[in-house]
C-alpha cells in the first residue's frame, strides 16, 4: 500500500519526456549509432545556444577537461589552479597530463576559488587556471581573467553545472578561454554520459576535435559517407571521446526546452530560499548578483548556532522522512590519494573543510511537484524544532 508521504523523494531525477525517447527511437530506426549528423547537429545547436563560435562535443566532462588542459598546452611539471572544493574529475585530468594540481581555497562567501589565495598559488609554473561554477553559480570571472592576462595563464572553466548560467550578461561557454560543460545523467542537460567544449579560439577547436578522436586528421571524420573516403592519417596521439548519435539525440531534445527546466529549477529554488528565511537552523546558498544561475544544486549549511546534530545526522533524519540528500563536495585536499601522493594534509584549507562539515544537497529537478518542495520544507522546520540548540 503506497502512501505519498512514505515514496521517497530522490535527490535527483532526470526530466526525460516523450520527445527524447522519439529522438533516441529515430537514432535506432536510422541505425548509425556512433557519431555522425546527430552529434554534429547538437554540437551546431548547442554553439548557437551559448553563442560561442565552437563546440566540440566529447563522451564526457572529465574528457572535456582532458582536452582542454592539452590544447593548453599543460605538459609535465605545470602546475594548474584549481578549487579544493570539486569533484574528483578537476584535479585528476591535470595529473593524466603529468602536471600538478595546485589546490585553492573557497572564498569566504561563496565556496567558490577564492581570488587572494589564488594570486598566492600562482608561480612561473602555473600554466592553467580551472574555476569551477559550484552549483551553477558563476565564478567572478573578471579577476580571473585578469590575473591570467598579464601572466600568459589558460582558463578553463569547469562548468559541469553551469548549464544555462551567465556572468555580467555573457553566456557562460563565452567568458574564460575554453569551457567544458557534462552531460552526465544528474547534470541539468543530460545524454547519460556526456560532455561539450566551447571556445572561440580556432586553433584550439582544430586540436579538440582530432585529439577526441584518435589524433585522427578532421577529413576522416565521416570516411563512411557517400562522400567520404576510406584514407586517413594519424596526427598525434589521441583519445577515445567521441559522442554517439543516440547520445546527441538526447541532448538535442534537453536543449529544447533548456531555458523552461532552468526556470523551474530556479522557481524550486526560490521557494525553499523563502522557507529558509525563517529557519534559523539553515543557511541558505549565496545567490550571484551579476549573472544567472543554474541551479545544478542548492546546497544549505547547517548552523551550529542553532542546530544540536551536525550534517551526517540532518542527512540521516532527512532520509528517515522519505527524503535522499547528497554532499558536494568532499574537498580534494582530504582524499587518500591528494594526502598520499601530493602531500596535501587536513586543515589545510579551512573554509573548504568548514564548508564541507555543514553542506547538503537538496532534492532539486524540474520534475519535482510543489507538493514535494513543500515535504523537503516541513522536514527540515521539523529537524530544526526537534534539534533546536
Ligand atoms: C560531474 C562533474 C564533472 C565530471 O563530469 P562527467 O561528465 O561525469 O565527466 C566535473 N566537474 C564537476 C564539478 C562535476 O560536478
Amino acid at each position: 500500500m503506497a502512501v505519498a508521504e512514505t515514496i521517497f523523494l530522490p535527490f535527483h531525477r532526470a526530466s526525460i519526456d516523450e520527445a527524447e525517447i522519439q529522438n533516441v527511437v529515430q537514432v535506432l530506426k536510422n541505425g548509425w549509432l556512433t557519431s555522425g549528423p546527430r552529434v554534429k547537429e547538437f554540437e551546431t545547436a548547442f554553439a548557437r545556444y551559448i553563442g560561442s563560435p565552437h563546440a566540440q562535443a566529447v563522451n564526457s566532462c572529465t574528457s572535456a577537461l582532458h582536452l582542454a588542459l592539452a590544447v593548453s598546452g599543460v605538459a609535465e611539471g605545470d602546475e594548474v589552479l584549481i578549487p579544493t572544493m570539486t569533484f574528483a574529475a578537476t584535479g585528476e585530468t591535470v595529473l593524466y597530463l603529468k602536471a600538478r594540481p595546485v589546490l585553492v581555497d573557497c572564498s569566504p562567501d561563496s565556496f567558490h576559488i577564492d581570488i587572494r589565495e589564488m594570486e598566492k598559488s600562482v608561480t612561473s609554473r602555473t600554466r592553467a587556471i580551472v574555476p569551477v561554477h559550484y552549483a551553477g553559480y558563476p565564478c567572478d570571472m573578471d579577476p580571473i581573467l585578469e590575473l591570467a592576462a598579464c601572466r600568459g595563464i589558460t582558463v578553463i572553466e569547469d562548468a559541469a553545472h553551469a548549464f544555462p548560467a551567465s556572468y555580467k550578461g555573457r553566456m557562460i561557454g563565452t567568458v574564460g578561454h575554453l569551457t567544458c560543460f557534462s552531460f552526465y545523467a544528474t547534470k541539468t542537460l543530460t545524454t547519460g554520459e556526456g560532455g561539450m567544449i566551447t571556445t572561440a579560439n580556432q586553433e584550439y577547436a582544430e586540436r579538440l576535435r582530432i585529439l577526441a578522436l584518435h589524433g585522427i586528421s578532421r577529413d576522416a571524420w565521416n570516411r563512411y559517407t557517400a562522400q567520404g573516403s576510406w584514407r586517413y592519417d594519424i596526427l598525434e596521439t589521441g583519445y577515445k571521446y567521441n559522442l554517439t548519435d543516440l547520445q546527441a539525440a538526447l541532448g538535442l531534445a534537453q536543449l529544447q526546452k533548456a531555458e523552461e527546466l532552468r526556470q523551474r529549477r530556479a522557481a524550486i529554488a526560490a521557494q525553499y530560499s523563502r522557507a529558509l528565511a525563517s529557519i534559523e537552523a539553515f543557511l541558505p546558498p549565496p545567490e550571484p548578483n551579476d549573472g544567472t544561475h543554474a541551479w545544478h544544486l542548492y546546497v544549505i549549511r547547517t548552523n551550529p548556532a542553532a542546530l544540536r546534530i551536525g550534517r551526517d545526522q540532518v542527512i540521516d533524519e532527512l532520509k528517515s522522512r522519505g527524503i535522499g540528500s547528497s554532499v558536494h563536495f568532499i574537498p580534494l585536499h582530504l582524499h587518500t590519494l591528494y594526502q598520499r601522493h601530493l602531500g596535501y594534509r587536513t586543515g589545510q584549507f579551512p573554509r573548504a573543510e568548514q564548508h564541507f562539515e555543514q553542506c547538503i544537497s537538496l532534492p532539486l529537478f524540474p520534475a519535482m511537484s510543489d507538493e514535494d518542495v513543500a515535504r523537503v520544507i516541513s522536514a527540515l522546520k521539523d529537524i530544526s524544532v526537534a534539534f533546536r540548540k
